[in-house]
């Protein structure tokens, strides 16, 4: 996906730009009185910051203000001093202050220091910190109900029930329908009340402060070493000083609780905390646990949240009344009063990299983001991303190991089962002793989980005809088939379209045949293995909401299923406490391919599909088909010899010189005619003297491992460097050398994760 466009705006300009001003020395003003000279940084692409006159009444630094820019008004934040190197006469008054809390100092140099790590212009860096709509419009008004002065001419049952529920919660107020519902009346008996004077009606606003959470409440009782790495962590709270821990368990381990804790040392000491977990894992299962420990409901912030809410949470967030918020990615970039904790929960997760847009990993920025604060970081995970484990051993991060698994679940045990020697019959994926084992589960009335990590019904469409295999008129990819839908589709684009009666190449009618697997075409195979089992199929494309999908997956867990058919959404933090056998289709699929995680997911993926068995009383068994059992991942995964699998894959990529050991940054340039978009790319492979100068070195141009999409081709250099070097500098520096014209764009990737 296209990531940051740096066409419009001068790269290098706003990183240095803004790294003078969020270090403003202390004495500078932090109020401008009315008409002084102010510098405001709008959410417009624009490469600097505009002058503008304070307006009436003032405006302190940080302030959220409207301004305007032509004909328009747009937001904006009071950034410092004014530049004053624009003719005074024509320098407008900013129209007015907003009514939100002005930014913080530590959440502009936050921005600042994001906006500097991930080459990223300013504004769009103030685009995702103010992602609620009508942030300046006074909040809207909704009537609730109190108790009033006056007694009722008459008092029947229902009347009685609406003052008794007043009375038992004290000074609260209610909405007209939450105080109906809970006398258990009809709306019209609190309406009569409200004629008579009894019941006091007002208006109220919208955005109503988050009710106080409770650290007091009695969280379980820890084993010894969980009090342990709490008491570690909240040391570190207590002293109000920056430190990252790196909290290891198996899944099931305690991670959970122990970060929860934290959270209750942060909040006694009137700080905020922030629980980031990949999107999937916000569950209503998780939000229940949270309000269970502390009494009340945290803020939530995600992509499901209604636009009413997400400005509740951010105006509340900036005012200080909301302790906790439980969020994904993004969450990091609301505008805290105090933040002194975050969790980044199942750290190595890939969601925490924001592929669209601004391109900045949630698990590093959170790291800058508490360092800044004084505040500490608790990265959480059953298989930490060899970034966190390189700088757990090299004391950056402090690693507090939890043992075992709570209670009487061990790990499952794990064995490879080595295809070569199983008979296949084309077409069919579960080998014969994966199926001997389902059967037996299902005897015992337990359930089995069949992992693959592969949407649709078969990868590819195949003409038997000419060979000729079905790709997407828009992209470099294969055309997936989705029974489901009855459609092809590309998995790259979203493209979607019918399946042809004949193929598109050689014209012959009723050849195409799907190849490979995927997870409709393994649940096809189930049926017909397991005819009487009750199946699930868990893919997310399956679902029409995330909602719909979350019930889902709370029914199996309560024992709705005996056979479970999953793609990855299965692998992310959900207890099957049943479930006792997981069988991997394909372990092999992630150790091919060019990436340099490669390795590194396929470990995490069935370290965690595997924790997904047993985790109740029963141990459970992890059965991984594999058609190359003695590759080093696949021999660590059985063996569950992780500390092995790190130390031999930390030695490859030291070798290499390659991330953690290494920097890399990828730049990624697009456009409709692929030969400027060649011409550019050579003219930067060529321009390469300020890479030079810091002993950088640059691949490429190649085409992307994904050469088109949506019509637009795309080009790919690679940079490497070593640690340590300034690379966003000569970056800059490089990129900044050349002129972006037409409809080319080029972006920066800093960190890559995935190489298109
Ligand atoms: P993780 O986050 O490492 O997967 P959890 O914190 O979710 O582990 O713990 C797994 C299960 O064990 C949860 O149901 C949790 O409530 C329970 N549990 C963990 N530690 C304790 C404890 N000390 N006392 C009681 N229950 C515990
Ligand atoms: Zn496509």
């Amino acid at each position: 996906m296209p990531g940051v466009q740096l066409a419009s705006a001068l790269p290098h300009a706003w990183p240095i730009e803004n790294h003078r001003n969020a270090a403003l020395p202390v004495d500078s003003p932090e109020f401008f009185d009315e008409g002084t000279l102010i510098a405001v940084l709008t959410t417009q692409p624009l490469d600097r910051t505009l002058d503008y006159k304070a307006p009436e009444g003032g405006c302190h630094l940080g302030a959220f203000i409207e301004v305007p820019l032509g004909p328009r008004k747009v937001l904006g934040v009071v950034w410092g001093p004014g530049r004053g190197d624009f003719d005074l006469s024509k320098i407008r008054a900013a129209i007015r202050v907003l009514d939100a809390a002005p930014m913080r100092e530590e959440m502009r140099a936050f921005l600042s220091r994001t906006a500097a790590y991930t080459l990223t212009p300013m504004p769009a860096m103030l685009r995702l910190a103010t992602r609620a709509p009508g942030l300046g419009d006074p909040p809207s008004m909704r009537k609730i109900y109190r108790r009033g002065g006056t007694d009722p001419d008459r008092m029947t049952d229902a009347r009685r029930r609406v003052l008794e529920a007043l009375r038992d919660y004290g000074d609260l107020s209610f909405t007209l329908r939450e105080l109906s519902e809970m006398a258990g009346v009809t709306t019209s008996v609190v309406k009569g009340l409200v004629k008579q004077g009894t019941v006091h009606e007002e208006d109220s606003p919208r955005d109503l402060p988050f009710p106080r959470l409770d650290p007091g409440r009695a969280g379980k009782t820890l084993t010894d070493d969980q009090q342990g790495a709490v008491d570690h962590i909240a040391k570190a709270i207590s002293e109000e000083r920056y430190e990252t821990t790196l909290l290891r368990g198996v899944t099931g381990s305690g991670k959970t609780e122990v970060y929860l804790e934290a959270v209750a040392a942060v909040l006694r000491k009137g700080r905020q905390a922030l629980v980031l977990l990949p999107e999937i894992a916000l569950t209503a299962e998780f939000l229940k646990r949270v309000e269970a420990r502390f009494g009340a409901r945290p803020a939530e912030w995600h992509s499901g949240a209604t636009m009413t809410e997400r400005r509740r949470v951010w105006r509340m967030v900036g005012e200080g009344q909301a302790q906790l918020v439980i969020g994904a990615r993004s969450a990091l970039f609301l505008p805290y009063r105090d933040l002194g904790l975050i969790v980044v929960d199942e750290e190595h997760d890939t969601s925490y990299k924001q592929e669209d847009g601004v391109l900045y990993n949630a698990r590093d920025m959170a790291v800058l983001r508490a360092s800044l604060n004084a505040a500490s970081v608790v990265l959480a995970s059953a298989t930490p991303s060899l970034e966190s484990w390189a700088n757990g051993q090299s004391g950056k991060y402090t690693r507090l190991d939890l043992p075992g698994r709570f209670g009487a679940a061990v790990l499952p045990d794990m064995r490879a089962i080595d295809m070569r020697a199983e008979r296949m019959e084309p077409g069919r994926w579960i080998s014969p002793t994966l199926r001997a084992a389902v059967e037996d589960r299902m005897a015992k009335g337990e359930q089995a989980l069949l992992f693959i990590n592969r949407r649709g019904y078969a990868p590819t469409t195949l003409c038997r005809a000419c060979g000729h295999q079905i790709g997407c008129d828009h992209c470099d990819a294969r055309m997936v088939e989705h029974r489901f839908l009855k459609r092809l589709m590309c998995h790259q684009c979203g493209e979607t379209k019918p399946m042809p009666e004949a193929c598109p190449s050689c014209g012959a009618e009723g050849r195409l045949a799907p190849v490979g697997p995927g997870i409709e075409r393994l649940a096809e195979e189930a049926e017909a293995l397991f005819p009487d089992a009750r199946r699930a199929v868990l893919s997310s494309d399956m679902y029409s909401s995330a909602r719909a999908l979350k019930a889902e997956i709370e029914g199996i867990a309560e024992g709705g299923a005996d056979i479970i058919i999953g793609t990855q959404i299965v692998a992310k933090g959900h207890n099957f406490p049943n479930l006792t056998l997981v069988g991997v289709i394909d372990s092999d699929l992630g150790l091919q391919g060019s990436d340099l995680r490669a390795a590194e997911r396929t470990f995490q993926l069935m370290r965690q599909v595997s924790g997904r068995a047993g985790r109740a009383e029963t141990p459970g068994t992890a059965l991984l088909q594999t058609y190359q059992p003695d590759h080093p991942v696949m021999r660590a995964i059985v063996a569950g010899d992780e500390e092995s699998f790190w130390q031999a894959e930390a030695r490859e990529r030291e070798a290499a010189g390659v991330p953690p050991y290494g920097r890399m940054a990828g730049i990624i340039l697009s456009g409709t005619d692929v030969a400027q978009v060649f011409d550019l790319g050579n003219h930067l492979a060529r321009a390469n003297r300020p890479l030079l100068a810091v002993g950088a070195q640059v691949y490429g141009p190649a085409p992307a491992p994904i050469a088109r999409v949506r019509g637009r081709h795309r080009v790919r250099l690679l940079v490497k460097a070593a640690k340590g070097v300034a690379l966003q500098r000569a970056l800059a520096e490089w990129v900044g050398q050349v002129q972006i014209k037409g409809d080319l764009r080029l972006s920066v990737d800093i960190d890559p994760q995935s190489f298109y």
